[in-house]
């Protein structure tokens, strides 16, 4: 029951945020803002499903008449909200005026709604101005419940043991495909439900910040940048990167990799309730240029995580977002050196009263592992 009480919280959040706003009328079709808000994990198809939320109103389901069970089955029904199909007679969109009472004003739509869902509903309220939704449902969505908080570090303790297990994958004269396919298949045995991605960046490879797999062998020297995470039952996500060498990455890696991990480190202790985002990334980003590197460092510090990999609040130069209590993100510096070699450390670090609290524990050592 306590879940459903955290949904119905959310859709009276929202409703105060479209009063604050002046929104009169909030369409949220299948996404993670769906899944957000009501619990409803509705895949993307070609008939409209909506959530219609009016700021005075009890909030109503617009479903295809064969998912009315399944959405009724979700939290959603749970809460006794009405859930109303259509059947392949009717258009659904006649039903979002119909049923709200909504004739013309500010509309806000879901961040992904398909253009063509948002060019409908432009063409059904030719009086409406259109908006998109983030300022009402990100603003929730940004700050975690002590409940998701958990849900985020069950899910970054499980990538934790996938990491834990990678120096045993790990061999000279193994491909990246051979040994990606293997980490994939230990991120569904250690709890996930899907995996999202796996970056497995040898030797020059590294240098490449979304490099996923390829056919090259792993060489004895390489150093390997592991970037990887997936999905928990929960809906909640897991991201993390180490990096990996075999035998001695020789040169001046050590001493840039030393480098890395101080500018890790001083963006994470950056962490605080009403730390600026461009603040968070100028300590490591800083500490980077003072060993000249600075200008391999070549993407954001990081970006929020929850129910979806990426989102709110991004951490990079030029974001001035304020960083609040339960507030989840990454930190992931790295380096990235054409045709060279890379580096990344990547941790999931929540904002808490007391300070940063990184919830990924795995060593972020450079792991060397004897070829
Ligand atoms: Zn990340
Ligand atoms: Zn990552």
């Amino acid at each position: 029951m306590a879940a459903n009480l955290d949904f119905s919280e959310r859709i009276t959040r929202a409703q105060v945020h479209m009063q604050e706003l002046g929104v009169d009328l909030l369409l949220v079709t299948p996404s993670a803002d769906l899944r957000y808000l009501i619990g409803y994990n509705a895949i993307p198809l070609e008939r409209l499903t909506a959530l219609v939320i009016a700021p005075h109103a009890e909030p109503f389901l617009i479903v295809p008449k064969l998912e009315v069970s399944t959405a009724k089955a979700s939290p959603f029904g749970g809460l006794g909200w009405k859930v109303i199909g259509w059947s392949e007679s009717e258009n659904p969109y006649e039903l979002i005026g119909s049923r709200s009472g909504f004739t013309h004003g500010r509309i806000a739509v879901d961040n992904h709604m398909w253009a063509e869902r948002v060019l409908t509903i432009t063409e059904k309220f030719p009086e409406s101005n259109i908006e998109l939704a983030a300022p009402i449902i990100n603003a929730i969505r940004v700050v975690k419940t002590p409940a998701e908080l958990d849900h985020l570090r069950v899910a970054a303790a499980a990538i934790d043991r996938v990491h834990a297990q990678v120096p045993n994958l790990l061999r000279v004269g193994r491909t990246e495909e051979e040994v990606g396919r293997d980490i994939a298949d230990l991120i569904l045995a250690e709890g996930h439900t899907r995996v999202d991605f796996v970056i497995v960046a040898s030797g020059p490879n590294g240098a490449s910040p979304h490099h996923e797999l390829s056919s090259r062998v792993i060489q004895m020297g390489d150093p390997v940048v592991v970037d990887i995470g997936g999905t928990m039952p929960s809906g909640y996500c897991s991201d993390c990167t180490r990096t990996y060498s075999m035998g001695d990455p020789g040169g001046d890696y050590l001493e840039r990799y030393a480098a890395l991990q101080v500018a890790q480190e001083l963006s994470t202790q950056a962490v605080s309730h009403g730390a600026i985002s461009h603040d968070i990334d100028a300590a490591g980003r800083n500490s980077l240029a003072e060993h000249g590197l600075n200008e391999y460092f070549i993407h954001r510090t990081g970006h929020g995580i929850g129910l979806e990999t990426h989102e709110e609040p991004y951490i990079g130069e030029n974001n001035s977002t304020v960083i609040e209590n339960n507030m989840v993100f990454s930190i992931e510096p790295g380096f990235y050196i054409e045709g060279v070699h890379g580096a990344r450390i990547e941790d999931i670090v929540i904002c808490t009263p007391s300070g940063p609290e990184s919830i990924n524990k795995q060593t972020r050592d450079l792991v060397v592992v004897q070829g």
